[in-house]
């Protein structure tokens, strides 16, 4: 038994080291979604397509499947203006009980890649547990390429202090792709997808 007197203080460690972020396995009730871009930075564009109208379409999508699960939504934005990426993760540290989910959508002057992805600050363990529920979920119903789900840098989640995701919903630069993200029925997947990730993740 002597081997396993060491787990209660890793449990511990594992903990606090959680805490700075969120705690994985936690009760959340708030989800603030945040449609990436908006007014004069319209993000990627191809094929006629705007990342920025994508997204804002998505978000709402997702909140309504949300809200209809007992979850309370609140969106970064509703219309298409810009919001600094500090205006958007201060709605979500204004409130405990929250976890921030952004949405976007992808493009690379390699017009081949294609697929979703699912990144988190690294370092943080609950948004690397959320983000691997999410990213499980997408492209289960969809024959979309699974870029897996990874740590990265990036502005908006480094302010945001609780459980935060970004989602990368495809490539609007690949043409089929593009396609499948101008259509309604493809976001309404997506976001029944993330939805049911957020959902798993909430239950665990
Ligand atoms: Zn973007």
């Amino acid at each position: 038994m002597r081997r396993f007197s060491l787990l209660p203080s890793l449990a511990l460690l594992l903990l606090l080291a959680g805490s700075a972020k969120g705690v994985a396995g936690e009760k959340f009730t708030r989800v603030v979604i945040d449609p990436g871009h908006g007014g004069l930075d319209p993000g990627s564009s191809a094929f006629g397509l705007l990342e920025k109208e994508l997204t804002l379409d998505l978000a709402k999508r997702l909140e309504k499947i949300l809200s209809s699960h007992g979850l309370t939504t609140e969106l970064t934005r509703r219309v298409d203006k810009y919001v600094e990426l500090g205006d958007r993760a201060e709605k979500a540290n204004s409130q405990a009980g929250t976890i921030f989910v952004s949405v976007h959508f992808n493009a690379h002057t390699d017009r081949s890649i294609s697929g979703t992805e699912t990144l988190y600050w690294p370092g943080s363990d609950s948004g690397r547990e959320l983000a691997s529920y999410v990213q499980s979920e997408l492209g289960r119903r969809l024959v979309t390429r699974n870029r897996g789900f990874k740590p990265k840098r990036l502005k908006v989640l480094e302010k945001t202090k609780c459980t935060a995701v970004l989602i990368e919903c495809g490539f609007i630069s690949n043409r089929w792709e593009s396609q499948r993200c101008g259509a309604e029925w493809f976001r309404q997947i997506i976001a029944e997808e993330i939805a049911q990730g957020i959902l798993r993740y909430r239950d665990l």
